[in-house]
């Protein structure tokens, strides 16, 4: 299964190029900025710089710097770069993009968590990057709902073998973070209607 960052950050819905815009913006994309928006609230979201593509730019500046000595690697190299922007420019995850002359949106305040990744999914630990949305249900001690799905999105802050140490908040102001953020509950985590993770709650408030 490909992991992509494939969910708006404002509304948590999946962004799908099928769908026919609620919204009559006429530049849908803006790749130059790193811009996009979403086609079912119509906010605009951003490409989050990562190390990954901090990476890109220090190669595609030495493919830059070897153009003159060594033509041929030079190019290879910048080549190179723009085959794996174009291949992860899909995994790059997505933040709000803040409209009015702010500079920032804030999150929702978080909860720390601990998420056991599903071992069936291959290396699923390490390809779930900071920023990422997924659905999740909070569940009782026999595993049944008892609650609504709601986005939400993990900044990753320490990944151990098949585990992760997450911060989690919720992308919605009514979903009803004052109930399920309690420490010690436990919730599934979705992609693709799949079940890939399950997390508990080691602290309420950071
Ligand atoms: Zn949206």
């Amino acid at each position: 299964m490909k992991i992509s960052s494939d969910r708006c950050p404002w509304c948590g819905e999946k962004f799908d190029r099928k769908t026919k815009p609620k919204f009559d913006k006429t530049n849908g994309i803006e790749l130059g900025r790193g811009l996009g928006w979403c086609r079912n609230c119509g906010n605009w979201y951003r490409y989050k710089p990562t190390a990954a593509m901090f990476l890109v730019f220090v190669l595609l500046f030495i493919g830059g710097v070897m153009l003159k000595a060594a033509p041929t690697a030079g190019i290879i190299i910048i080549i190179i770069c723009i085959i794996i922007s174009l291949l992860a420019v899909h995994k790059l995850p997505k933040e709000k993009y803040p409209a009015g002359g702010q500079s920032s949106v804030h999150d929702l305040p978080s909860c720390k968590v601990n998420v056991d990744w599903d071992k069936k999914y291959f290396m699923l630990n390490y390809r779930v990057w900071s920023g990422y949305i997924f659905p999740v249900c909070f569940v009782d001690e026999n595993d049944t709902p008892k609650s609504n799905v709601w986005c939400a999105k993990f900044d990753v802050s320490k990944r151990r073998k098949n585990n992760m140490s997450a911060l989690m908040c919720f992308l919605r102001e009514d979903a009803p973070r004052e109930k399920l953020f309690k420490e010690n509950n436990r919730f599934v985590v979705f992609y693709d209607k799949e079940i890939i993770g399950q997390g508990t709650i080691t602290a309420e408030k950071i």
